[in-house]
Order: structure tokens, then C-alpha cells, then sequence
């Protein structure tokens, strides 16, 4: 047979653009995640009066079990927003021209807040990463030891939990404490969007001043609200920064009883409904049975990547197990591979929908998305179905991956 390696460009696809040919897509992007029908279900019912009192007790409601997903007594700040808007969120209210920020990279997505910051007036210091290794907590110590002194110390440290491009995960706890042994004053925030209802967050116990999350990933709810959940130090700071640029974002206009500025306008009421039985579902399974499964979806996806390996050309993007997502697996494949026409073919064939590389990996990996409401059939399908997609595209691999993750799966179960 004649070797079609590098060839991927040529090879047609199949079905159409709109998905697959027949039977249900399943996407498993890191982002936008399924939606349960209990949650679709719960959104399909007219709109109410913006006042309406059976409605405003319900999003109090969530607004109060929010609290306890990201395990904190703070105050929860809902925005109609998605991720970037939470990011702006916090920005905007703590976050002056020329104030000095820390932020240790992980990935895309810490470049991107960074980035969000540099553009409201910040000033980045940054801490450099590999893109395949939680953040150095070596460096974040150093760097504040020296900086502490100064007459404008840096403001805040800035941290993803879960960069979603490179499915590194970091320590939160521990970076507080790296924090707290520089004898540094800076505030922490953390992006807590993909990672949140997928790993433990403890917000109070933790320390952290800042979380930000969407509600289209693990909270299982469609995308459109965002939330920063702020504790009472950040409250004060934001009270006295002078911070330009921020109305809608603002905390203290969203702060008292006045339900209808808790939205700074109309609740986005349909989200709301959805967000409500999202959140049902997980506290019916129990937050910790709900990190339990995800390790477990995430275990196996590391079983079948770590089989595969074994040809040379694929490779887990995070080699260190401590360090990986439980929500998200970043894998890299040679580059010789057209890895995006190969995405396409699985997502119109088969008729699985994955995640691109992202930055520096763009072209040079794909993502699988494991977080939220997806079960083993899913989970087995997709990597069924990408070892059906290294078969078409004569992409070297290790066989016997999805034997791997039904190795993994059935041994957690034990
Ligand atoms: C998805 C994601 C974002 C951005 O969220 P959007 O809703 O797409 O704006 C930010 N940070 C992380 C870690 C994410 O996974």
C-alpha cells in the first residue's frame, strides 16, 4: 500500500459540513459541553415578567448554591456574559491603569487574560511556561520575595486552574500558600471556567480573593453567564480602586437587595432556568461523586493517549498525571499530520466533534473534551472513533487504546 502518511490533505471527507450523516453527534469539545434534557427541558417555557416572584426566588437560589460549588461564604456576581466576561469582570473592578500584575503562564488561555489586562491598562509581569507543566512555584516565590518591597507591589496574581489549551492543571492551594510565604500583599484570582464541577475548588479554604467561571462547562447549563465569586478583601479593594473603565461589571452597583441590579437589567431568565436544574443534577450526584467521575472519564482517556503513544506519533500533551485535567486531554500528533483535516473527517464521519490545537499547538494537537455530562458509551465512541480516523489517515498508533480506557474504566469501578 502506498504510504499515505503525509498525505492527509488529500484524502476526501464525507459527510456534509452540518455533521454527521446519521445518528447524534457527540460532542466532546472542551467547551460549549452537552446539555442534559432535564436541563433543555427546564428551559422550554415562556418567558415570565422580570419581577416575577417565583423567578426571582429561583435565581436567588442559584445565585445561593453557587456558594457552594465554588465553596465559598463570598458574594456571587452573575453576568449575561460568557468566560471573557468574567475575566473582564474582575479586571475592571480591581484592575487601575499601570497597576502590576503576575501572571505565571500555562497556556492560551493565561496569555488571553494577560492580554485582556495589558489592553485595560495593567502591567504584565510575566512568569514563563513550558505549555506541558503546571505553574513554577519556585519562580512565583522568587518574583514576589524581590517584589514586596516596592512602593506599588504587584496588585494580583493572576492563575488558570485548568489552562483548556494544554489541559495542564495547577495547585491552587499551593500557590496561595507560595503567596502567603513571599509576605506578598497580592490578591489572587483564579479562572476557574473549565475546571470548576470538574476537580475540587475550595475558594474560602483556599484563599482565593477571585474565582471566574461560565456556565457552558462543567455546570452542564448553555453558554451565555458568567460569575465572578468575590471575597470580602477584593470587595474593599474594588470599592477603592480607580479602576476607569467598568459600569455594567461593577460590583458595587450589583452589591444589596435590589434584585432586578443584581442583573444591572433583565435576568437572562431562560440561562437561569437552565443554570437551576444544571446545578440539581450535580448536587443530587454529590459534588464529590461528580469529581470522582471525572477522573475516572479523564483516567481512561489517558489509558487509550498513553497505548497510542507507543508509535511515536501521538503524544499526551502533560506528562506529569498530577498535573493533567480532569475535564480536558490535550494530545499532540506529529505535524507531519494534517490533524485539523483528520478533526474534520472525525466530526462529519464518525461524527465526533473535538477540540483544535490551540497557539503554539495549533495544527500540532487536538483536544478531547471530557467534562460535564458525558458517560462511557460517549467517552468509548470518540476514541473508537479517532482510532477509526489514525486508520483512514494511516497515522501510525499504538493499537488497543479503547481496550486501554475499557482497561481503566472497569478498574475504577471495582
Ligand atoms: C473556555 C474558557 C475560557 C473562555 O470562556 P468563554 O466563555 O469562551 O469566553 C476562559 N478560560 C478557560 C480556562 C476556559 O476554559
Amino acid at each position: 500500500m502506498m504510504d499515505r502518511s503525509k498525505d492527509t490533505k488529500r484524502k476526501s471527507g464525507h459527510g456534509s459540513a452540518c455533521g454527521p450523516r446519521y445518528g447524534r453527534n457527540v460532542l466532546m469539545t472542551p467547551g460549549p459541553t452537552n446539555l442534559p434534557d432535564r436541563v433543555l427541558a427546564a428551559m422550554n417555557r415562556p418567558a415570565v415578567d422580570l419581577l416575577d416572584p417565583e423567578f426571582v426566588a429561583l435565581a436567588e437560589s442559584t445565585i445561593e448554591d453557587m456558594k457552594r460549588i465554588f465553596k465559598t461564604e463570598s458574594h456571587i456576581f452573575m453576568y449575561a456574559a460568557n468566560g471573557h466576561g468574567a475575566w473582564e469582570a474582575a479586571l475592571s473592578n480591581l484592575i487601575g491603569i499601570g497597576d502590576r500584575l503576575l501572571v505565571p503562564h500555562t497556556g492560551v488561555f493565561s496569555k488571553a487574560w494577560a492580554e485582556m489586562a495589558r489592553r485595560l491598562g495593567a502591567e504584565i509581569e510575566e512568569i514563563a511556561g513550558d505549555g506541558r507543566s503546571a505553574i513554577d512555584l519556585d519562580a512565583v516565590e522568587k518574583r514576589l520575595r524581590a517584589d514586596r518591597e516596592r512602593h506599588d507591589p504587584i496588585r494580583a496574581v493572576l492563575a488558570v486552574q485548568t489552562d483548556t489549551a494544554t489541559s495542564v492543571t495547577s495547585d491552587i492551594a499551593a500557590l496561595r500558600q507560595t503567596i502567603d510565604a513571599a509576605g506578598h500583599p497580592a490578591l489572587l484570582l483564579v479562572d476557574v471556567v473549565a475546571s470548576l464541577c470538574t476537580v475540587d475548588f475550595r475558594m474560602d479554604e483556599w484563599g482565593v480573593d477571585v474565582a471566574i467561571a461560565g456556565s457552558q462547562k462543567g455546570l452542564m447549563a448553555p453558554p451565555g453567564l458568567a460569575f465572578t465569586a468575590v471575597g470580602e478583601r477584593a470587595i474593599e479593594v474594588g470599592g477603592r480602586s480607580d479602576a476607569p473603565r467598568r459600569a455594567y461589571w461593577d460590583w458595587q452597583v450589583r452589591t444589596g437587595d435590589e434584585f432586578y441590579m443584581k442583573f444591572c437589567g433583565t435576568p437572562p431568565e431562560h440561562l437561569i432556568w437552565g443554570l437551576r436544574e444544571g446545578l440539581n443534577i450535580l448536587f443530587e450526584e454529590g459534588l464529590d461523586g461528580v469529581f470522582a467521575r471525572h477522573l475516572r472519564m479523564a483516567r481512561a482517556v489517558h489509558g487509550a493517549v498513553e497505548r497510542w503513544a507507543s508509535s511515536g506519533s501521538i503524544e499526551l500533551n502533560v506528562p506529569l498525571p498530577h498535573q493533567r485535567s480532569n475535564a480536558v486531554t490535550t494530545i499532540r500528533i506529529d505535524p507531519d499530520f494534517d490533524i485539523d483535516r483528520i478533526r474534520q473527517w472525525v466530526r462529519d464521519g464518525p461524527g465526533v466533534s473535538l477540540g483544535s490545537g490551540l497557539g503554539p499547538l495549533e495544527g500540532r494537537a487536538f483536544r478531547i473534551g471530557h467534562m460535564g455530562w458525558v458517560n462511557e458509551a460517549m467517552l468509548l465512541g470518540a476514541l473508537g472513533s479517532i482510532e477509526l480516523a489514525f486508520q483512514h489517515f494511516d497515522v501510525p498508533y499504538g493499537k488497543g487504546g479503547v481496550e486501554a480506557a475499557i482497561d481503566s474504566l472497569g478498574f475504577d469501578l471495582r
